[in-house]
């Protein structure tokens, strides 16, 4: 997995972002405007549009919260983080 290389800040948490990767269809293709993607810091949802992040309208947010592959990319941001908190606390 490669992913795209791009540069934007996250518009919910500022943070940096310098690549996406396709993670439901199972292909390595460029983002186009309109895609969503999950911020990896934040969690929140953001939309590819000119080349950077914005955040979505509320009628994506209804689409978003809609679509299948949404909700899958949605839990797995949430068990990686659960997961990463684990490996944290067992550190300590
Ligand atoms: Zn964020």
């Amino acid at each position: 997995m490669t992913g795209h290389v791009f540069y934007s800040n996250c518009a919910w948490c500022g943070t940096r972002h310098d690549r996406a990767t396709n993670a439901t269809d199972g292909e390595e293709c460029a983002p186009v405007d309109g895609d969503a993607t999950v911020c990896f810091a934040c969690g929140e949802w953001l939309i590819f549009e000119h080349g950077y992040l914005r955040r979505p309208t509320a009628a994506e947010f209804i689409e978003i919260g809609s679509d299948d592959d949404c909700r899958r990319a949605r839990a797995a941001w949430v068990f990686m983080t659960r997961t990463s908190e684990q490996f944290t606390d067992s550190a300590k």
